[in-house]
């Protein structure tokens, strides 16, 4: 099993295409979207951990790039500032991974880097700016 996290950036023509479930049908791929931005008339972008076997993985990353999206591979260097981290959980109320999230009974922030993919949504959230992101995208060949 074959799986990474992808960025794709939607040209405004064909944000009304059915992709994803292009990615199930055509080429026997899962996917779980982490992040969507797409507006009717406009570029979209989307975030989605995409997994199968790899060489319909290539077919796929293909047909992505054949309709006019752009596809890049992101890096999840995501990291937490342990200094600047004052525990106030800002961040865990936009993380859609669950990536950060409060422990009970301790009431302890966690940060699981296993979890994370790399949306940046905490950053701004976090007024101690702890969470440092080092995007590492390559546009995949
Ligand atoms: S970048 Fe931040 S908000 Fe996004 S998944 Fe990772 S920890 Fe959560
Ligand atoms: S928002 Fe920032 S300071 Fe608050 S718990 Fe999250 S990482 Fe720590």
């Amino acid at each position: 099993m074959y799986k990474k996290m992808l960025s794709l950036r939607f040209p405004k023509r064909i944000v009304d295409e059915p992709v994803a479930v292009n990615l199930v049908k055509k080429f026997d791929l899962s996917f779980n979207i982490l992040k969507a931005v797409i507006y009717p008339r406009k570029e979209g972008f989307m975030v989605l951990e995409l997994s199968g076997h790899r060489k319909n993985f290539q077919r796929g990353v293909r047909y992505l790039k054949s309709i006019g999206i752009v596809v890049e591979s992101i890096g999840q260097d995501i990291k937490r500032d342990e200094k600047k981290c004052f525990q106030c959980g800002a961040c865990t109320a936009v993380c859609p991974t669950g990536a950060l999230r409060i422990r009970r009974p301790e009431m302890e922030v966690v940060f699981d880097k296993e979890r994370c993919s790399a949306c940046e949504w905490c950053v701004p959230a976090c007024p101690a700016r702890a969470m440092e992101v080092n995007f590492n995208k390559n546009i995949l060949d």
